[in-house]
C-alpha cells in the first residue's frame, strides 16, 4: 500500500468491515465526524445473537415502537405491552370522535367529520435538525407538510402593556430591532468607546447598525417597512407605522419571554408536521410491525433475572407474564416507583429522582377561518393571559372552517385548568381569545382539552432532570440494568419533550445491545 498516512476515511472502511456500520457511526461520532443528529439510516443491527432473541417492549409510544420496529428486522421476537386502549402514548391527535382519556371526565371530540379538522394534543412540530423522526418518517411513507411556527402578521398581546391591544410581531420586532440599532449608531457615531475604532470599522459599523435596524441616513429609527403597512402599499401610497417608543418596549416582555424563542433551534423556521395529523407516525409504525401489540395490557411487575427479564402484565383482566431475554422500558419513571421491581436500589433511586412536567392544550374548531381576513396563515399569537398562546393552522388554507390551538401552557404548577371542567377551560380561552381577536367566542363550534398531568397512564408531560441528577443517575440509567433491562424514552435523553429525545435513547439502547451481541457472537465463534 502506497498511502503512509492512515485517512480518516480508510479508517472508517477498516472499521466497517471489522464491525459493521454502527461501529462506522459509532467511531465517527468518536471522532467528531457526525453530528448526534442523523445516525438513524445508519443503524444497522446484527442478527439476534445466541445471548438470546425474546424481547419485550413496554410501552408503545415512539420510543417503544421505535425500538420494536428496529428489532424486529433483525429477527427478534418482539412483543409490545401498552397498558392504554391505543398506540401512540403522548403522541395524541385528536379527531371527530375521539375519546380523551382525562381521569375522571368525560369528553369526546366533537369536531366535524372532515379529515382537514384535527387537533395534536401533544406533538405539533419537527425541526430540521431532528434526522432520527424524519428519516422514520421519509423511511414509514409518512408524508409532511411544512408547519408556519412563526408568522410575523401574528399578534404579540400583553395585558398591561401597548393599552392591551394586540401588535402585529412583525411590527414588534422590527421596532425592537430599530431601537436597538439607533443606540449602538449614535455609540459608534459619537466614537463612545473605550477603545476608538479606526475609521474603516467606524464605516462598517454604521452600516451595519443602518441595515440591521432599517435606520434613516442619519442613524435615526423612525419606523420602518419591515413592521408591515398600516394601510395602502399597493394601489395607494403605503402609510407606516411610527415606531413604538423605546420605553414602552423595553417594559414590556414579548422581548424576554417569546421573541427569541424562535431562534432556538427547535423552534426555527421550517418545521414540518405530518400531513392529516402528528399520530400518523404512530400509525406509520403500526402498519411496518408485524410483533403483537398488546393493548390493555397494563405492566404490574419487572424481575430481573440471572439471564433475562421477567414481566408480569394485566391483559383485559387477565395477569400474564412473559419471561423476555431483554426489556425495553419506556414507562414513565414516575410510575416506576409504584410498579413492583427488583432494579437495583441505586437504579430506583435515579428514577425516582425525575420529575413530570405539566403540560396543557385545547384545540377550537372554528367555523370560518377569520385569521386569514388578518393576513394570518399559520404561525401564533402570545399572550400574556394564561392561555399563553393560540396557533392558527398550516393546513387547510382557505378552507371553510379549521382548527386552532386556543391554550397552550407547558409549565403551569398552579394547575390552572386542570381543576376546570372541559367546558369552563373553552369558556376561558374564548373569554381570552375575544381580547386578541373581538368575535373570537362566536367562531367557536366546539372545543376539546387535554390537561397531561390527568391523562391516564401517562399523568404528566416531559421529564425535568436536576443538574445534580444528570450528574448523579444519567449514565446509569442509560446502561441496562442486570444487562438486560434497558430504560428507554424521552425521559432517558437531553431532549425530553421532544420525539427525537425519545428516539435518540431508543438508539442508545439497540446501539448497547448490539455491541453486547456482537461480543457474545465473537465469543460463540471462537468458543
Ligand atoms: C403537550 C405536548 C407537546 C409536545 N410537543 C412536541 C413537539 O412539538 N414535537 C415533538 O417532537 N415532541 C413533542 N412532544 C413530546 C413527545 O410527545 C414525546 O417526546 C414522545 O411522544 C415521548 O415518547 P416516549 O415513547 O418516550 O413516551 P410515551 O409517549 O409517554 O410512551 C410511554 C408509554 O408507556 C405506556 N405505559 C404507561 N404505564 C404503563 C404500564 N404500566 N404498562 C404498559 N405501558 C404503560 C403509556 O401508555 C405510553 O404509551 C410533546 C409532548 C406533549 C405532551
Amino acid at each position: 500500500m502506497k498511502e503512509k498516512n492512515l485517512s480518516r476515511r480508510h479508517f472508517l472502511g477498516l472499521v466497517g468491515a471489522a464491525g459493521g456500520s454502527t461501529a462506522v457511526y459509532k467511531t465517527a461520532m468518536a471522532l467528531g465526524l457526525m453530528q448526534d443528529t442523523g445516525p438513524m439510516a445508519m443503524l444497522e443491527l446484527q442478527r439476534a445473537g445466541p445471548a438470546g432473541k425474546k424481547v419485550a417492549v413496554l410501552g408503545a409510544g415512539i420510543s417503544g415502537l421505535t425500538v420494536a420496529y428496529e428489532l424486529e428486522r433483525v429477527g427478534y421476537d418482539v412483543t409490545i405491552i401498552e397498558a392504554s386502549r391505543r398506540t401512540g402514548g403522548r403522541n395524541l391527535t385528536l379527531r371527530h370522535g375521539d375519546r380523551v382519556d382525562e381521569m375522571g371526565q368525560q369528553q369526546v371530540c366533537n369536531f366535524d367529520d372532515d379529515p382537514e379538522l384535527y387537533f395534536n394534543a401533544g406533538p405539533a412540530r419537527i425541526p430540521g435538525h431532528h434526522r432520527r423522526i424524519l428519516h422514520y418518517c421519509k423511511v414509514l411513507e409518512v408524508p409532511l407538510i411544512v408547519k408556519a411556527n412563526i408568522g410575523r402578521n401574528a399578534y404579540t398581546h400583553e395585558e398591561d402593556h401597548f393599552d392591551g391591544k394586540p401588535m402585529r410581531i412583525a411590527q414588534y420586532m422590527a421596532d425592537a430591532r430599530g431601537l436597538l440599532a439607533e443606540l449602538v449608531y449614535k455609540a459608534v457615531d459619537q466614537n463612545a468607546f473605550d477603545q476608538p475604532l479606526s475609521a474603516e470599522d467606524r464605516e462598517r459599523m454604521l452600516y451595519f447598525a443602518r441595515s440591521f435596524g432599517d435606520l434613516g441616513s442619519s442613524g435615526a429609527y423612525n419606523g420602518s417597512m419591515r413592521a408591515g403597512y398600516k394601510s395602502g402599499g399597493f394601489g395607494r401610497p403605503a402609510e407606516y407605522y411610527a415606531g413604538t417608543e423605546f420605553g414602552a418596549l423595553l417594559n414590556s416582555h414579548f422581548w424576554e419571554r417569546s421573541s427569541f424563542s424562535f431562534e432556538n433551534p427547535d423552534w426555527g423556521e421550517p418545521l414540518m408536521e405530518a400531513v392529516g395529523g402528528m399520530d400518523n407516525i404512530v400509525k406509520g409504525f403500526v402498519r411496518n410491525i408485524k410483533s403483537p401489540i398488546l393493548l390493555n395490557a397494563q405492566v404490574q411487575s419487572i424481575q430481573l433475572q440471572g439471564d433475562g427479564v421477567d414481566v408480569i402484565y394485566n391483559h383485559n383482566g387477565e395477569r400474564k407474564k412473559i419471561s423476555a431475554d431483554y426489556c425495553f422500558n419506556s414507562i414513565p419513571s414516575h410510575f416506576m416507583a409504584g410498579l413492583p421491581n427488583n432494579l437495583p436500589a441505586e437504579y430506583r433511586k435515579g428514577l425516582n429522582s425525575l420529575k413530570r412536567g405539566f403540560g396543557f392544550k385545547i384545540g377550537l374548531q372554528m367555523k370560518e377561518r377569520f385569521w386569514e381576513r388578518e393576513g394570518i396563515y399559520g404561525g401564533m399569537t402570545f399572550t400574556s393571559q394564561r392561555i399563553g398562546e393560540i396557533w392558527y393552522p398550516s393546513n387547510g388554507i382557505h378552507g371553510k372552517k379549521g382548527i386552532m390551538l386556543g391554550a397552550y401552557k407547558f409549565y403551569d404548577p398552579t394547575e390552572f385548568f386542570d381543576r376546570m371542567t372541559p367546558e369552563e377551560r373553552i369558556e376561558y380561552a374564548a373569554n381570552c381569545g375575544e381580547k386578541i381577536h373581538p368575535g373570537y367566542s362566536d367562531y367557536i363550534e366546539s372545543g376539546v382539552s387535554v390537561p397531561w398531568r390527568r391523562m391516564n397512564h401517562m399523568m404528566g408531560c416531559g421529564t425535568q432532570w436536576s443538574a445534580e441528577a444528570r450528574e448523579r443517575y444519567y449514565k446509569l440509567l442509560q446502561q441496562p440494568a442486570g444487562g438486560r433491562h434497558y430504560m428507554i424514552g424521552d425521559q432517558i435523553s437531553y431532549h425530553s419533550s421532544w420525539q427525537e429525545g425519545a428516539m435518540a435513547s431508543a438508539e442508545d439502547a439497540l446501539l448497547d445491545l448490539d455491541k453486547r451481541v456482537r461480543a457474545a457472537t465473537s465469543i460463540s465463534m471462537k468458543g
